[in-house]
């Protein structure tokens, strides 16, 4: 059995090692430690390893975890990574540092309304269907050029990046590239993708965050696994 920080520094030299092999600076690609389903001592123990970024896919588990882990480690950074309804977006501001998932206007306007309100302003980043599944959430490679303008020019929000979630039974390379590439042409730094079974290839194509959970922290369990 392998320890929590042994765990964290192979997946760091599995980053470095792809980003040099991409002729890219690994400190351009930030680690964001996918903690859901896992408890706050598992956290614990990533901090206490060196880990300050986290990444959590819905508002109230983080909300039971974060608040006191925030207080301790004040450098911890928290980015949601999972659907967000209007109605979580009062409590997604309040909390997070980094909002990976805003895909459609409604959801823009509550968390530009919510900045206002509370005077935070979490990063945002636009989450683009790569692979224009029905059944998953952002916005669609076509529509996303508009969609980034509108939420910038107009609702005023950080824009600085686009996600993707891959479907699970294609060659993530493709919709790494195409996502980098939707980046690229609109002028946006930030591009989170990669997981634990493709974020040495997702660096390679020029992710600056990687979404690792089960590389880290060992399998979940499947009742409570939620994409
Ligand atoms: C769960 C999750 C991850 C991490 O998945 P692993 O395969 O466990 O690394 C990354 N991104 C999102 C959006 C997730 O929901």
């Amino acid at each position: 059995m392998s320890t929590g920080a042994e765990r964290l520094a192979d997946v760091h030299q599995r980053i470095a090692a792809a980003a040099r092999a991409a002729g890219r600076d690994p400190a351009g690609v930030a680690l964001v430690a996918v903690s859901k389903t896992h408890g706050a001592d598992r956290v614990r123990e990533m901090l206490e390893a060196g880990q300050r970024v986290f990444g959590e896919n819905r508002v109230q588990e983080a909300e039971e975890k974060f608040p006191a882990l925030k207080a301790e480690y004040p450098d911890l950074e928290l980015h949601l990574i999972g659907p967000l309804q209007t109605n979580k977006a009062r409590d997604a501001v309040a909390l997070f540092d980094v909002i990976q998932s805003v895909d459609r206007d409604r959801i823009a306007v509550a968390l530009a309304k919510e900045m206002e309100r509370q005077g935070r302003r979490p990063a945002c980043y636009i989450q683009v269907n790569t692979g224009e599944e029905p059944q998953k959430a952002g916005v669609a490679p076509a529509d996303v050029d508009g969609f980034v303008a509108t939420c910038r020019d107009v609702h005023k929000l950080p824009v600085i990046g686009l996600m993707c979630i891959p479907p699970v039974d294609e060659e993530p390379a493709l919709h790494f590239a195409l996502l980098a590439k939707i980046a690229a042409r609109n002028g946006l730094a930030g591009i989170s993708m990669g997981m634990s079974a493709d974020y040495e290839t997702a660096v390679r194509l020029g992710a600056t965050h990687v979404r690792v959970g089960s590389a880290l922290f060992g399998a979940r369990a499947p009742l409570a696994t939620h994409a």
